[in-house]
């Protein structure tokens, strides 16, 4: 296809995935792979030598990747169980055995099969509700496209090797691809595909790069050597920009830069509210290492460990002494500080082997988290003999997920009992009284708040959830994400009965949905008396700031005006009129 001529500026837009402003020439990388697959018949005599052919190009693939890993420098490790997945995925039986089984059952060349199987795997994996479950078809396509260039000779562009200082344009960067990125060349990237909930994502806004992604034909409109700008803040890339964009936008650069540096260096102090209401602004963390990063920006503690992860990224189920020294490091490290340990919020996962089950029409409403849990009783019991093992080593508490009925948070407590009498009887060391709360993410926890109250230590809003379960909108569905609300009236009511119901039961109420790390959500939630935020790490500096200018008892008079609102605009109007010029002070400004 021939490029769009054009001389002129132009601006385009798609998700920012990694906040900051770069500018510089871009510099395109063919990602799209082996997009043209011949299908032939191979004769009977010949299947075994096809089929070894597909495994020999696993095999290479594999110790690809193997050396990427080997070479990954140590602060990108921490995200290598990235790599590790895919490393998974390629001998994960419905991709290696299925595609064996097609060039067998249906004599047809390997690249042919290879195609045919990913594209159905690849379709359940994005029907899948959950976010990090579709951008598993991702990694398929990263992983196929590894294998597919093995099968058919075709050499991979290495994106170490690039040795000008650029911005990368792609169809697509894989989370191997970003983990290569020299920082020291790499100004920021652009790709067509991709959204904020992807690992690609995740690693930008580890590296601390400009990043935009799904920006649909952005491959198409740029060319190699042309000089744009990248504004992972706002997702707008300009092409080709005039005088005026480029002496506006250093201007913005500088400011961002400037701004994050001094923020960054606050994240150290208290976050109280001039009226001198004290909040804890904790870090969500997905990987024991992530600590290190909480710990840098000021965390009071993880608000939030999504213990799955650690369970996603192999082949088997991890032993109860590998995630009991994992837990211990990430206790240990933040002791005093607390760390809440969510217990397993997994679904009919198909990338893993060792989770497969049943094929769920509806994942979403299907055996996820806590049902998961409660179904399979010893996988339970293994991660709460870790977890309570775990407890004699600092400050955890444990954080039931997707609690929609009363019995799950009964099942689960017996089950922990249960689990805390053997390890008496054991004598193994564990802190008795270990605080039990649930995540606050489906609708009928909100009703039932008052009840739950009595059986549980304190309540999580977990909104991410919330939101898509209340509203009835697929959380990672484009169509429907103008109507993905966290300022929705009902969202906001719901929030302000579990606050208010846990502080008639003398219990406290957290948030650690995304929500909670939106600055301009602050007001809101201390208005209604939320003791703790939890919230990706880089974010809490900011969030810090922001309660710093709050005043407690105004927020308190402001809630009454929110909930005077009928829709989620005019709380967000609202909400702009009355703290508009608060929020401009924080990095989130438009400088
Ligand atoms: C949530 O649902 O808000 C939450 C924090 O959990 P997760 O995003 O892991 O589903
Ligand atoms: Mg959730």
């Amino acid at each position: 296809m021939s490029k769009i001529d054009h001389l002129k500026e132009i601006k385009i837009s798609g998700v920012g995935a990694s906040p900051g402003i770069c500018i510089g020439k871009a510099y395109l990388v063919d990602r799209e792979g082996v997009e043209v697959v011949e299908k032939y018949f191979i004769d009977e005599k010949k299947i075994e030598r096809e089929k070894k052919r597909f495994r020999n190009a696993v095999r290479k693939a594999r110790d690809e990747l193997k050396a990427i890993i080997d070479n990954t420098p140590e602060e990108i490790r921490q995200h290598s169980n990235i790599f590790e997945i895919h490393v998974v995925l390629m001998k994960d039986k419905m991709l290696y055995g299925k595609t064996l089984d097609t060039i067998e059952k249906e004599h047809v060349n390997a690249e042919w099969a290879l195609k045919t199987v990913v594209s159905n795997v690849r379709s359940i994996f994005r029907n899948m509700e959950d976010d990090y479950f579709k951008e598993r078809a991702s990694d398929i396509v990263h992983v196929t496209d590894r294998i597919m260039r093995n099968l058919v000779g075709a050499e991979m562009v290495s994106i170490s090797d690039i040795d000008k200082r650029v911005i990368l344009v792609a169809h697509d960067l894989s989370p191997t691809d970003t983990s290569q990125i020299q920082l020291e060349r790499i100004k920021g990237f652009v790709t067509d595909r991709g959204g904020r909930a992807s690992h690609t994502s995740i690693i930008a806004r580890a590296l601390e790069i400009p990043a935009i992604l799904g920006l649909g034909n952005a491959t198409d409109i740029i060319h190699n050597d042309e000089v744009i700008i990248v504004d992972g803040t706002t997702g707008v890339v300009i092409i080709n920009p005039t005088e005026q964009s480029l002496i506006e936008y250093e201007e913005r650069k500088n400011a961002y830069e400037e701004k994050k540096a001094l923020i960054a260096r606050t994240g150290r102090i208290l976050a109280e509210t001039t009226d001198g209401i004290r909040m804890q602004v904790m870090g969500n963390i997905e990987l024991p290492e992530e600590v290190v990063s909480v710990i840098d920006y000021g965390g009071s503690g993880i608000g939030l460990y999504r213990t799955e992860f650690q369970y996603l990224s192999r082949p088997y189920f991890p032993s109860e002494l590998e995630l009991f020294e994992k837990y211990k490091d990430v206790v240990e490290i933040m002791s005093p500080k607390s760390v809440t340990i969510r217990t397993l919020d997994i679904n009919g996962d198909k990338a893993v082997d060792y989770t497969a089950g049943s094929e769920e029409d509806n994942p979403a409403l299907g055996l996820r988290a806590i049902r998961y849990c409660l179904r399979n009783p010893e996988i339970f019991k293994t991660q709460l003999r870790a977890i309570l093992r775990a407890t004699a080593f600092g400050n955890v508490r444990i954080l039931f997920p997707l609690i929609s009925n009363f019995e799950e948070i009964m099942e689960a407590k017996a089950i922990l009992n249960g689990v805390a009498e053997s390890l008496d009887k054991e004598g193994v060391p564990f802190k008795k009284d270990v605080e039990i709360g649930i995540m606050i993410e489906v609708p009928s926890a909100v009703i039932m708040a008052d009840i739950m109250a009595d059986a549980v230590d304190f309540f999580s809003i977990g909104t991410n959830d919330l939101i898509q379960y209340s509203l009835a909108i697929d959380r990672g569905n484009r169509q429907t994400a103008h109507l993905y609300q966290p300022f929705n009236p009902a969202i906001i009511r719901m929030i302000r009965h579990v606050s208010d119901v846990s502080k008639d039961k003398g219990i406290e109420t957290y948030m650690c949905g995304e929500m909670a790390g939106d600055p301009i959500a602050i007001p809101i939630l201390l208005g209604l008396g939320l003791s703790e935020l939890s919230m990706n790490p880089q974010s809490i500096p900011v969030a810090k700031q922001m309660i710093r200018l709050l005043d407690s008892s105004e927020a308190k008079l402001f809630m009454k005006e929110v909930l005077k609102q009928t829709t989620a605009k005019e709380v967000m109007d609202l909400l702009q009129n009355t703290y508009g010029s608060l929020i401009s002070d924080t990095i989130y400004s438009d400088q």
